[in-house]
């Protein structure tokens, strides 16, 4: 099954796709993380996104298309994988069609995390993440245990460049202009599922488990 995780940043995209790929086995497929690797591996490309990345704007669609592509064609992806920040922009949910058609697939569902732009701000600005091994933290939601270090593998907590204060705002505006409209792409075909993102991590973990 193809799932797309469509909704603003701060939503808890990536807190669900990881819960999905522990449940079902499918691949969380992020090219936020997969442009993060390359901004700290330094390569062409990371340095290349890295500029639009901290200014809160969307990487050109030639970049992460490619990224896509060469991810999604690999063999862990064959039972299925859900999609956490990708499609952002129309041409990138055309590209994904054209690609998994070429793969004789397609999307199978779009699931809406809805949620007031009020409360993002506040998730973005505080949210902290192990540096060792991905765990996400909040300073008031779900602090570590230890100030600053993770409670599984004690690595040093981090803020993303992107989750300062004046890059968030910006981040919301990109979203609202250019990945909200994939909102109706979706709805049109009949594959979209809204779901209420204000309740805790393991409701909307529920209620996305009755979607599938
Ligand atoms: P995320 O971790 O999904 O919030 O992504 C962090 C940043 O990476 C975004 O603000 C963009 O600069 C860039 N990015 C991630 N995914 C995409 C995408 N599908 N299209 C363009 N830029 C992206």
């Amino acid at each position: 099954m193809i799932v797309v995780f469509l909704g603003p940043p701060g939503c808890g995209k990536g807190t669900q796709a990881k819960r999905l790929e522990s449940s079902r086995n499918w691949p969380q497929v992020s090219t936020g993380d997969m442009l993060r690797a390359a901004v700290q591996q330094g390569t062409r490309l990371g340095n290349e996104a890295k500029a639009y990345m901290d200014r809160g704007e969307l990487v050109p669609d030639a970049v992460v298309i490619g990224l896509l592509e060469e991810r999604i064609s690999r063999p862990d992806c064959k039972a299925g994988l859900v999609l956490d920040g990708f499609p952002r922009t129309d041409v990138q949910a055309r590209a994904l069609d054209g690609e998994l058609k070429r793969m004789g697939k397609s999307v199978d569902r779009a699931v809406y995390f809805e949620i007031p732009n009020r409360q993002l701000v506040e998730r973005l600005s505080g949210r902290r993440t192990c540096s060792k091994c991905g765990t996400m933290y909040h300073v008031i939601g779900n602090p570590s245990k230890k100030n600053g270090f993770c409670d599984r593998c004690d690595g040093p907590l981090v803020q993303r460049d992107d989750d300062r204060e004046e890059v968030i705002m910006n981040r919301l505006e990109v979203y609202s202009r250019q990945t909200a409209p994939l909102i109706q792409f979706y709805s049109d075909r009949g594959i979209l599922h809204r779901v209420d993102a204000t309740r805790n991590v393991s409701q909307v973990e529920s209620a996305i488990q009755g979607i599938l």
